[in-house]
């Protein structure tokens, strides 16, 4: 199932959220992904489970479980950024998934309304795609930003706090930009 040209294929990685928000596998042409705990979680919802269900059988969808490895590394990430609290694990397991793709030279995009999964993705330099109502369309850039001298930082600046003052710092979204273009951008 798996695209041997993987800097051709563009992956995305569901989140529950995409699924409630309508996200059909079978019109997508990329390369879906998710994880086990999300199908529990589908499972309560019969109409959504039996679409999910038939994308599995027929191969629209595979079901990864994430290796512990990541799970930690992205474990680490969350609690430097102050989201560790607000993910569930199914949450981190999406994110987990997320990595080792990204690890492996997949260009993988995460499907989720969830803005602290959107905000730990961000700082893994793997984009995201926000299931609104409109669907999916925009993707948010984040700058973070320090509130006490108010220098700015690179979305992937390594410190919780400013180099030049010591403040913890924060962040907010840069521009909202078409992603449209994204998945045709081959990976060096
Ligand atoms: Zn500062």
């Amino acid at each position: 199932m798996k695209n041997n040209n993987v800097s051709d294929v563009c992956t995305v990685v569901l989140d529950t959220s995409a699924f409630i928000a309508g996200f059909d596998p079978f019109s997508s042409k990329r390369y879906n992904v998710t994880v086990p705990k999300v199908k529990e979680e589908i499972k309560r919802n019969s109409i959504l489970l039996l679409r999910f269900e038939v994308a599995i059988d027929t191969g629209k969808i595979e079901v990864k479980t994430p290796f512990e490895k990541y799970k930690t590394k992205v474990k680490n990430i969350a609690d430097k950024m102050g989201d560790l609290h607000l993910l569930s694990e199914t949450d981190l397991d999406v994110l987990a998934v997320a990595l080792e793709l990204e690890i492996d030279g997949f260009k993988p995009q995460i499907v989720t309304d969830d803005y602290s999964i959107q905000n730990v993705a961000s700082q893994m330099k793997i984009e995201f795609i926000p299931l609104t109502t409109r669907g999916i369309h925009k993707i948010l850039e984040w700058i973070r930003y320090c509130p006490g001298c108010y220098k700015k930082f690179l979305s992937n600046y390594k410190l919780v706090s400013c180099s030049i003052c010591g403040t913890k710092l924060k962040r907010k979204p840069k521009r909202k930009i078409n992603h449209g273009k994204t998945c045709e951008k081959k990976k060096e």
